[in-house]
Protein backbone atom coordinates (compact mmCIF):
# COMPACT_ATOMS: atom_id res chain seq x y z
CA UNK A 1 0.00 0.00 0.00
CA UNK A 2 1.16 3.55 -0.91
CA UNK A 3 0.48 5.87 2.06
CA UNK A 4 -1.17 8.97 2.21
CA UNK A 5 -1.58 8.60 -1.97
CA UNK A 6 -4.13 11.61 -3.19
CA UNK A 7 -6.92 9.17 -4.95
CA UNK A 8 -8.72 11.79 -7.49
CA UNK A 9 -12.34 12.21 -8.47
CA UNK A 10 -11.74 9.86 -11.75
CA UNK A 11 -9.93 7.13 -9.85
CA UNK A 12 -12.68 7.47 -6.99
CA UNK A 13 -15.93 7.47 -9.92
CA UNK A 14 -13.43 4.78 -12.29
CA UNK A 15 -13.07 2.26 -8.68
CA UNK A 16 -16.40 2.97 -7.85
CA UNK A 17 -17.76 2.11 -11.98
CA UNK A 18 -15.12 -0.84 -11.59
CA UNK A 19 -17.22 -2.55 -8.69
CA UNK A 20 -20.37 -2.36 -9.91
CA UNK A 21 -19.37 -3.84 -13.12
CA UNK A 22 -17.39 -6.88 -11.14
CA UNK A 23 -21.34 -7.45 -9.64
CA UNK A 24 -22.78 -7.59 -12.82
CA UNK A 25 -21.17 -11.07 -13.64
CA UNK A 26 -21.27 -12.07 -10.26
CA UNK A 27 -24.31 -14.80 -10.48
CA UNK A 28 -21.98 -16.05 -13.13
CA UNK A 29 -18.94 -16.11 -11.44
CA UNK A 30 -20.83 -18.38 -8.78
CA UNK A 31 -22.34 -20.62 -10.95
CA UNK A 32 -19.50 -21.61 -13.45
CA UNK A 33 -17.80 -23.98 -11.26
CA UNK A 34 -21.14 -26.08 -11.18
CA UNK A 35 -21.40 -25.98 -15.20
CA UNK A 36 -19.91 -29.44 -15.87
CA UNK A 37 -16.88 -29.29 -18.22
CA UNK A 38 -15.37 -31.69 -20.49
CA UNK A 39 -11.21 -30.27 -19.86
CA UNK A 40 -11.97 -30.27 -16.02
CA UNK A 41 -14.12 -33.84 -15.89
CA UNK A 42 -10.92 -35.61 -17.35
CA UNK A 43 -10.35 -38.38 -14.76
CA UNK A 44 -14.12 -39.86 -15.13
CA UNK A 45 -14.34 -39.30 -18.46
CA UNK A 46 -11.00 -41.62 -18.93
CA UNK A 47 -12.70 -43.98 -16.27
CA UNK A 48 -15.72 -44.33 -18.62
CA UNK A 49 -13.11 -44.98 -21.47
CA UNK A 50 -11.43 -47.81 -19.77
CA UNK A 51 -14.90 -49.76 -19.17
CA UNK A 52 -16.10 -49.30 -22.40
CA UNK A 53 -13.08 -50.55 -23.77
CA UNK A 54 -13.23 -53.16 -21.22
CA UNK A 55 -17.22 -53.89 -22.69
CA UNK A 56 -16.21 -53.72 -26.62
CA UNK A 57 -12.66 -55.96 -26.21
CA UNK A 58 -10.74 -53.07 -27.36
CA UNK A 59 -7.49 -51.57 -26.95
CA UNK A 60 -6.08 -47.76 -26.16
CA UNK A 61 -4.79 -47.99 -29.79
CA UNK A 62 -8.12 -48.82 -31.30
CA UNK A 63 -9.72 -45.79 -29.65
CA UNK A 64 -7.87 -43.41 -30.77
CA UNK A 65 -8.12 -44.93 -34.54
CA UNK A 66 -11.36 -42.97 -36.10
CA UNK A 67 -11.82 -46.08 -38.19
CA UNK A 68 -12.22 -47.84 -34.98
CA UNK A 69 -14.48 -45.77 -33.95
CA UNK A 70 -16.46 -45.34 -36.24
CA UNK A 71 -17.23 -49.41 -37.12
CA UNK A 72 -17.53 -49.90 -33.47
CA UNK A 73 -20.63 -47.30 -32.86
CA UNK A 74 -22.77 -48.59 -30.14
CA UNK A 75 -26.34 -49.19 -31.10
CA UNK A 76 -27.77 -51.90 -29.24
CA UNK A 77 -29.63 -51.19 -25.32
CA UNK A 78 -27.71 -54.28 -24.18
CA UNK A 79 -24.28 -53.01 -24.67
CA UNK A 80 -25.27 -49.45 -23.84
CA UNK A 81 -26.54 -51.22 -20.17
CA UNK A 82 -23.01 -52.61 -19.65
CA UNK A 83 -21.74 -48.54 -19.82
CA UNK A 84 -24.96 -46.67 -18.12
CA UNK A 85 -27.31 -47.25 -15.46
CA UNK A 86 -30.51 -48.02 -17.70
CA UNK A 87 -33.89 -49.34 -16.09
CA UNK A 88 -35.74 -52.07 -17.43
CA UNK A 89 -38.34 -49.33 -18.62
CA UNK A 90 -35.75 -47.61 -20.40
CA UNK A 91 -34.18 -50.39 -22.19
CA UNK A 92 -37.58 -51.28 -23.52
CA UNK A 93 -37.75 -47.78 -24.76
CA UNK A 94 -34.79 -47.54 -26.38
CA UNK A 95 -35.50 -50.70 -28.25
CA UNK A 96 -38.94 -49.15 -29.07
CA UNK A 97 -37.79 -45.95 -30.86
CA UNK A 98 -34.89 -47.78 -32.58
CA UNK A 99 -37.53 -49.42 -34.87
CA UNK A 100 -38.58 -45.44 -36.01
CA UNK A 101 -35.27 -43.75 -35.70
CA UNK A 102 -32.14 -44.96 -35.67
CA UNK A 103 -29.24 -44.63 -32.88
CA UNK A 104 -25.76 -45.15 -33.16
CA UNK A 105 -23.28 -43.67 -30.62
CA UNK A 106 -18.92 -43.50 -30.75
CA UNK A 107 -17.61 -44.75 -27.77
CA UNK A 108 -15.98 -41.96 -27.77
CA UNK A 109 -18.89 -40.13 -26.93
CA UNK A 110 -20.63 -42.54 -24.83
CA UNK A 111 -17.58 -41.88 -22.01
CA UNK A 112 -19.12 -38.20 -21.83
CA UNK A 113 -22.03 -39.49 -20.48
CA UNK A 114 -22.33 -39.25 -16.67
CA UNK A 115 -23.89 -43.14 -16.27
CA UNK A 116 -25.35 -41.77 -12.88
CA UNK A 117 -27.18 -38.87 -14.09
CA UNK A 118 -30.56 -39.58 -16.27
CA UNK A 119 -31.13 -36.62 -17.64
CA UNK A 120 -27.06 -36.14 -18.53
CA UNK A 121 -27.19 -33.28 -21.47
CA UNK A 122 -24.47 -35.64 -23.66
CA UNK A 123 -26.81 -38.64 -22.94
CA UNK A 124 -30.28 -36.68 -23.88
CA UNK A 125 -29.16 -35.67 -27.21
CA UNK A 126 -27.34 -39.47 -27.92
CA UNK A 127 -29.44 -41.97 -26.52
CA UNK A 128 -33.16 -42.15 -27.82
CA UNK A 129 -35.89 -41.89 -25.02
CA UNK A 130 -39.45 -42.77 -25.40
CA UNK A 131 -40.58 -38.90 -25.58
CA UNK A 132 -39.52 -39.03 -29.22
CA UNK A 133 -42.38 -41.04 -30.47
CA UNK A 134 -44.67 -39.10 -28.38
CA UNK A 135 -44.80 -36.26 -31.25
CA UNK A 136 -47.09 -35.93 -33.68
CA UNK A 137 -47.92 -32.34 -34.79
CA UNK A 138 -44.06 -31.51 -35.82
CA UNK A 139 -43.40 -32.40 -40.01
CA UNK A 140 -40.01 -34.38 -41.11
CA UNK A 141 -39.32 -31.32 -43.40
CA UNK A 142 -40.09 -28.22 -42.33
CA UNK A 143 -37.41 -26.39 -43.52
CA UNK A 144 -38.88 -27.91 -46.92
CA UNK A 145 -35.53 -29.04 -48.46
CA UNK A 146 -37.48 -31.30 -51.05
CA UNK A 147 -38.21 -28.46 -52.71
CA UNK A 148 -35.13 -26.52 -52.92
CA UNK A 149 -33.05 -29.34 -54.69
CA UNK A 150 -32.40 -28.10 -58.29
CA UNK A 151 -29.72 -30.58 -59.46
CA UNK A 152 -27.94 -33.72 -57.74
CA UNK A 153 -27.54 -33.63 -53.84
CA UNK A 154 -27.84 -29.97 -53.49
CA UNK A 155 -30.05 -27.57 -51.16
CA UNK A 156 -30.25 -24.37 -53.03
CA UNK A 157 -31.97 -21.52 -50.68
CA UNK A 158 -29.90 -18.64 -50.92
CA UNK A 159 -28.79 -16.38 -54.41
CA UNK A 160 -25.07 -17.06 -53.91
CA UNK A 161 -24.22 -19.91 -51.77
CA UNK A 162 -25.29 -23.71 -51.70
CA UNK A 163 -24.74 -26.64 -49.60
CA UNK A 164 -23.98 -30.28 -51.06
CA UNK A 165 -24.94 -33.70 -49.16
CA UNK A 166 -22.46 -36.15 -49.39
CA UNK A 167 -23.74 -38.49 -47.20
CA UNK A 168 -26.73 -39.72 -44.38
CA UNK A 169 -23.87 -41.23 -42.19
CA UNK A 170 -22.69 -39.73 -38.73
CA UNK A 171 -20.42 -40.82 -36.06
CA UNK A 172 -23.49 -39.87 -33.89
CA UNK A 173 -26.74 -39.61 -34.41
CA UNK A 174 -28.30 -36.39 -32.80
CA UNK A 175 -31.57 -37.16 -31.17
CA UNK A 176 -32.38 -33.39 -32.08
CA UNK A 177 -31.47 -34.26 -35.64
CA UNK A 178 -32.97 -31.57 -38.11
CA UNK A 179 -32.36 -34.16 -40.69
CA UNK A 180 -33.64 -37.65 -39.78
CA UNK A 181 -35.55 -37.84 -42.72
CA UNK A 182 -32.33 -38.93 -44.48
CA UNK A 183 -31.04 -40.79 -41.39
CA UNK A 184 -32.31 -44.72 -42.75
CA UNK A 185 -30.94 -47.69 -40.97
CA UNK A 186 -28.37 -47.98 -43.50
CA UNK A 187 -25.20 -45.82 -43.39
CA UNK A 188 -25.55 -44.42 -47.33
CA UNK A 189 -22.96 -42.02 -48.70
CA UNK A 190 -24.34 -40.17 -52.31
CA UNK A 191 -23.66 -41.97 -55.60
CA UNK A 192 -20.04 -40.47 -56.87
CA UNK A 193 -22.62 -39.80 -60.43
CA UNK A 194 -25.37 -37.60 -57.74
CA UNK A 195 -22.10 -35.64 -56.24
CA UNK A 196 -20.93 -35.14 -60.20
CA UNK A 197 -24.11 -34.14 -61.20
CA UNK A 198 -24.13 -31.44 -58.43
CA UNK A 199 -20.64 -30.32 -58.92
CA UNK A 200 -21.84 -29.81 -62.60
CA UNK A 201 -24.73 -27.63 -61.34
CA UNK A 202 -22.33 -25.70 -59.79
CA UNK A 203 -19.70 -25.00 -62.31
CA UNK A 204 -22.60 -23.78 -64.77
CA UNK A 205 -24.00 -21.53 -62.24
CA UNK A 206 -21.46 -18.29 -61.87
CA UNK A 207 -23.17 -16.72 -58.76
CA UNK A 208 -22.03 -19.88 -56.63
CA UNK A 209 -19.21 -18.70 -54.66
CA UNK A 210 -19.66 -20.52 -51.42
CA UNK A 211 -20.09 -24.29 -51.33
CA UNK A 212 -21.32 -25.58 -47.52
CA UNK A 213 -20.08 -29.63 -48.23
CA UNK A 214 -22.43 -31.04 -45.71
CA UNK A 215 -24.40 -34.46 -44.72
CA UNK A 216 -25.19 -36.63 -43.13
CA UNK A 217 -21.28 -35.90 -41.73
CA UNK A 218 -19.09 -35.43 -44.66
CA UNK A 219 -16.21 -36.03 -42.51
CA UNK A 220 -16.97 -39.80 -42.21
CA UNK A 221 -16.01 -40.21 -45.64
CA UNK A 222 -12.85 -41.38 -46.69
CA UNK A 223 -9.90 -38.61 -47.46
CA UNK A 224 -9.95 -39.50 -51.08
CA UNK A 225 -13.46 -39.06 -51.07
CA UNK A 226 -12.97 -35.58 -49.53
CA UNK A 227 -10.33 -34.51 -51.57
CA UNK A 228 -11.96 -35.64 -55.03
CA UNK A 229 -15.07 -33.16 -54.23
CA UNK A 230 -12.99 -30.51 -52.72
CA UNK A 231 -10.68 -30.59 -55.77
CA UNK A 232 -13.24 -30.27 -57.96
CA UNK A 233 -14.74 -27.62 -56.74
CA UNK A 234 -11.43 -25.78 -56.49
CA UNK A 235 -11.09 -26.62 -60.74
CA UNK A 236 -14.26 -23.78 -60.51
CA UNK A 237 -13.12 -20.37 -60.72
CA UNK A 238 -15.94 -19.08 -59.62
CA UNK A 239 -16.13 -20.95 -56.26
CA UNK A 240 -14.26 -18.36 -53.80
CA UNK A 241 -14.23 -20.80 -50.27
CA UNK A 242 -15.65 -24.14 -49.54
CA UNK A 243 -17.16 -24.96 -46.06
CA UNK A 244 -17.22 -28.31 -44.31
CA UNK A 245 -19.80 -29.13 -41.66
CA UNK A 246 -19.22 -31.58 -39.27
CA UNK A 247 -19.80 -32.95 -36.05
CA UNK A 248 -16.68 -35.10 -35.42
CA UNK A 249 -15.14 -32.80 -33.86
CA UNK A 250 -17.70 -33.02 -31.19
CA UNK A 251 -18.39 -36.93 -31.32
CA UNK A 252 -15.42 -38.36 -32.86
CA UNK A 253 -12.64 -36.05 -32.93
CA UNK A 254 -9.94 -38.99 -33.99
CA UNK A 255 -11.04 -38.16 -37.52
CA UNK A 256 -9.13 -35.22 -37.56
CA UNK A 257 -5.36 -36.86 -38.21
CA UNK A 258 -2.36 -35.18 -39.37
CA UNK A 259 -3.22 -36.84 -43.23
CA UNK A 260 -6.31 -34.91 -43.31
CA UNK A 261 -5.00 -31.61 -42.35
CA UNK A 262 -2.16 -32.13 -44.41
CA UNK A 263 -4.98 -32.46 -47.24
CA UNK A 264 -7.29 -30.07 -46.30
CA UNK A 265 -4.49 -27.73 -46.48
CA UNK A 266 -3.38 -27.99 -50.14
CA UNK A 267 -7.10 -26.28 -50.93
CA UNK A 268 -7.70 -22.95 -49.31
CA UNK A 269 -9.44 -21.24 -47.96
CA UNK A 270 -11.48 -23.99 -46.48
CA UNK A 271 -13.46 -23.20 -43.37
CA UNK A 272 -14.93 -25.98 -40.60
CA UNK A 273 -18.01 -25.30 -38.81
CA UNK A 274 -18.76 -27.47 -36.27
CA UNK A 275 -21.58 -28.47 -33.70
CA UNK A 276 -20.87 -27.95 -29.68
CA UNK A 277 -24.03 -27.71 -27.83
CA UNK A 278 -22.53 -27.96 -24.23
CA UNK A 279 -18.96 -27.22 -22.38
CA UNK A 280 -19.24 -31.20 -21.33
CA UNK A 281 -18.33 -31.56 -25.06
CA UNK A 282 -14.72 -29.41 -25.03
CA UNK A 283 -12.60 -31.77 -23.62
CA UNK A 284 -8.96 -33.01 -24.42
CA UNK A 285 -9.43 -34.97 -27.39
CA UNK A 286 -11.59 -31.54 -29.50
CA UNK A 287 -8.90 -29.44 -27.80
CA UNK A 288 -6.36 -31.90 -29.60
CA UNK A 289 -8.87 -31.77 -33.01
CA UNK A 290 -9.62 -27.91 -33.02
CA UNK A 291 -5.67 -27.32 -31.93
CA UNK A 292 -4.65 -29.50 -35.76
CA UNK A 293 -7.36 -27.76 -37.87
CA UNK A 294 -6.17 -24.70 -36.99
CA UNK A 295 -2.65 -24.87 -36.99
CA UNK A 296 -3.48 -26.12 -40.91
CA UNK A 297 -4.96 -22.68 -41.29
CA UNK A 298 -8.90 -23.68 -40.84
CA UNK A 299 -11.05 -20.61 -38.90
CA UNK A 300 -13.15 -23.07 -36.84
CA UNK A 301 -16.63 -21.77 -36.10
CA UNK A 302 -19.68 -23.36 -34.13
CA UNK A 303 -23.31 -23.67 -34.93
CA UNK A 304 -25.05 -24.71 -31.27
CA UNK A 305 -28.82 -25.52 -31.64
CA UNK A 306 -30.48 -24.16 -28.34
CA UNK A 307 -31.95 -27.38 -26.74
CA UNK A 308 -34.61 -27.67 -23.74
CA UNK A 309 -33.02 -29.59 -20.88
CA UNK A 310 -29.51 -29.33 -22.79
CA UNK A 311 -28.39 -25.66 -22.99
CA UNK A 312 -31.35 -23.28 -22.71
CA UNK A 313 -29.77 -21.30 -20.30
CA UNK A 314 -27.98 -17.96 -20.52
CA UNK A 315 -24.95 -19.35 -18.02
CA UNK A 316 -24.34 -23.02 -19.62
CA UNK A 317 -24.73 -21.06 -23.34
CA UNK A 318 -21.90 -18.08 -21.81
CA UNK A 319 -19.59 -20.82 -20.58
CA UNK A 320 -19.89 -22.82 -23.49
CA UNK A 321 -18.80 -19.59 -25.92
CA UNK A 322 -15.99 -18.83 -23.68
CA UNK A 323 -15.34 -22.47 -23.64
CA UNK A 324 -15.00 -22.55 -27.24
CA UNK A 325 -12.60 -19.36 -28.30
CA UNK A 326 -10.50 -20.91 -25.51
CA UNK A 327 -10.22 -23.86 -28.14
CA UNK A 328 -10.13 -21.39 -31.49
CA UNK A 329 -13.47 -21.74 -31.87
CA UNK A 330 -15.52 -18.97 -32.83
CA UNK A 331 -19.45 -19.14 -31.63
CA UNK A 332 -20.87 -18.44 -35.01
CA UNK A 333 -25.01 -19.28 -34.79
CA UNK A 334 -27.33 -20.28 -32.10
CA UNK A 335 -29.82 -21.84 -33.59
CA UNK A 336 -33.40 -22.16 -32.70
CA UNK A 337 -34.51 -25.55 -32.63
CA UNK A 338 -37.15 -26.14 -35.59
CA UNK A 339 -40.04 -28.56 -35.13
CA UNK A 340 -38.69 -31.55 -37.10
CA UNK A 341 -40.94 -35.01 -35.83
CA UNK A 342 -39.68 -36.69 -33.17
CA UNK A 343 -37.45 -34.03 -31.81
CA UNK A 344 -40.43 -31.66 -29.47
CA UNK A 345 -39.30 -32.29 -26.06
CA UNK A 346 -36.29 -30.50 -27.05
CA UNK A 347 -37.99 -27.19 -28.45
CA UNK A 348 -37.65 -23.97 -26.42
CA UNK A 349 -39.96 -20.63 -26.73
CA UNK A 350 -37.90 -17.75 -27.79
CA UNK A 351 -37.74 -15.99 -24.74
CA UNK A 352 -35.39 -18.81 -24.06
CA UNK A 353 -32.65 -17.83 -26.37
CA UNK A 354 -33.44 -13.97 -26.24
CA UNK A 355 -32.68 -14.29 -22.37
CA UNK A 356 -29.03 -15.94 -23.58
CA UNK A 357 -28.61 -13.17 -25.69
CA UNK A 358 -29.89 -10.76 -23.67
CA UNK A 359 -27.23 -11.73 -21.47
CA UNK A 360 -24.10 -12.39 -23.41
CA UNK A 361 -23.90 -8.93 -25.30
CA UNK A 362 -21.95 -6.35 -22.87
CA UNK A 363 -21.92 -9.22 -20.13
CA UNK A 364 -18.59 -10.72 -22.14
CA UNK A 365 -16.58 -10.25 -24.83
CA UNK A 366 -18.23 -9.51 -28.73
CA UNK A 367 -15.93 -12.70 -30.10
CA UNK A 368 -18.36 -14.62 -27.60
CA UNK A 369 -21.62 -13.39 -29.25
CA UNK A 370 -22.75 -15.69 -32.21
CA UNK A 371 -26.36 -14.93 -33.78
CA UNK A 372 -29.43 -16.17 -32.75
CA UNK A 373 -31.21 -17.79 -35.77
CA UNK A 374 -34.89 -19.29 -36.34
CA UNK A 375 -35.17 -20.70 -39.89
CA UNK A 376 -38.54 -19.34 -41.57
CA UNK A 377 -40.39 -22.19 -42.37
CA UNK A 378 -40.40 -24.19 -45.80
CA UNK A 379 -37.13 -22.88 -46.57
CA UNK A 380 -37.68 -19.43 -46.61
CA UNK A 381 -34.22 -18.54 -44.88
CA UNK A 382 -32.24 -18.11 -41.95
CA UNK A 383 -33.40 -15.26 -40.03
CA UNK A 384 -31.75 -12.99 -37.24
CA UNK A 385 -33.49 -12.61 -33.56
CA UNK A 386 -31.90 -9.78 -31.47
CA UNK A 387 -33.08 -8.40 -28.33
CA UNK A 388 -34.18 -4.66 -29.07
CA UNK A 389 -31.61 -1.94 -28.65
CA UNK A 390 -32.93 0.52 -30.95
CA UNK A 391 -35.82 1.63 -28.69
CA UNK A 392 -37.17 4.75 -31.17
CA UNK A 393 -36.07 6.96 -33.85
CA UNK A 394 -36.58 10.76 -34.23
CA UNK A 395 -35.97 13.13 -36.97
CA UNK A 396 -32.32 14.29 -35.81
CA UNK A 397 -32.16 11.20 -32.91
CA UNK A 398 -32.28 7.79 -31.85
CA UNK A 399 -33.79 6.16 -28.11
CA UNK A 400 -30.91 2.85 -27.38
CA UNK A 401 -31.19 0.68 -24.83
CA UNK A 402 -27.55 -0.33 -23.49
CA UNK A 403 -26.62 -3.36 -22.45
CA UNK A 404 -27.30 -2.69 -18.31
CA UNK A 405 -31.18 -0.99 -19.76
CA UNK A 406 -30.36 2.59 -19.66
CA UNK A 407 -31.70 4.52 -22.03
CA UNK A 408 -30.22 7.19 -23.76
CA UNK A 409 -30.88 9.78 -26.98
CA UNK A 410 -28.14 10.03 -29.06
CA UNK A 411 -28.37 12.21 -32.07
CA UNK A 412 -28.47 11.04 -35.74
CA UNK A 413 -28.64 12.98 -38.55
CA UNK A 414 -27.72 11.65 -42.66
CA UNK A 415 -24.66 12.06 -43.62
CA UNK A 416 -23.00 14.83 -45.24
CA UNK A 417 -22.32 15.18 -49.40
CA UNK A 418 -18.58 14.76 -48.51
CA UNK A 419 -17.39 14.71 -52.40
CA UNK A 420 -19.11 18.00 -52.69
CA UNK A 421 -17.62 19.55 -49.52
CA UNK A 422 -14.34 18.57 -50.68
CA UNK A 423 -14.98 19.92 -54.03
CA UNK A 424 -16.47 23.34 -53.45
CA UNK A 425 -13.42 23.75 -50.89
CA UNK A 426 -10.69 23.19 -53.09
CA UNK A 427 -11.99 24.65 -55.83
C1 LIG B 1 -27.42 -22.53 -43.66
C2 LIG B 1 -27.36 -22.67 -45.10
C3 LIG B 1 -26.38 -22.01 -45.84
C4 LIG B 1 -25.29 -21.18 -45.23
O1 LIG B 1 -25.79 -20.06 -44.56
P1 LIG B 1 -24.81 -18.98 -43.92
O2 LIG B 1 -25.73 -18.04 -43.22
O3 LIG B 1 -24.08 -18.34 -45.07
O4 LIG B 1 -23.86 -19.68 -43.01
C5 LIG B 1 -26.42 -22.17 -47.21
N1 LIG B 1 -27.35 -22.90 -47.82
C6 LIG B 1 -28.33 -23.52 -47.13
C7 LIG B 1 -29.35 -24.29 -47.86
C8 LIG B 1 -28.36 -23.42 -45.75
O5 LIG B 1 -29.31 -24.06 -45.05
Amino acid sequence: MIKNKVVSEQTKISLQRAEELKSRIEDYIQIKPSIPKGIERKEEINARKARILEVLGATEEDWNEYKWQLSNRISDADTLAKVLKLTDKEINHIREVQSQFRWAISPYYLSLIDPEDACDPIKLMSIPSIVELDDSQNDLDPMGEEFTNPAGTITRRYPDRLIINVTNECAMYCRHCQRRRNIGQEDCHNSRAMIQESIDYIRDNEEIRDVLITGGDPLTLKDDMLEWIISELRKIEHVDYIRLGTRTLVTMPQRITDEFCEMIKKYHPIYINTHFNHPMEITEETKEACTKLANAGVPLGNQAVLLNGVNNDKFVMRCLNHELLKIRVKPYYIFHSKHVMGTKHFNTSVDDGMEIMEYLRGYTSGMAIPTYIINAPKGKGKTPLLPQYLISKGTDYIKIRTWEGEVIKVEDEPAMDVKKMILDAIN
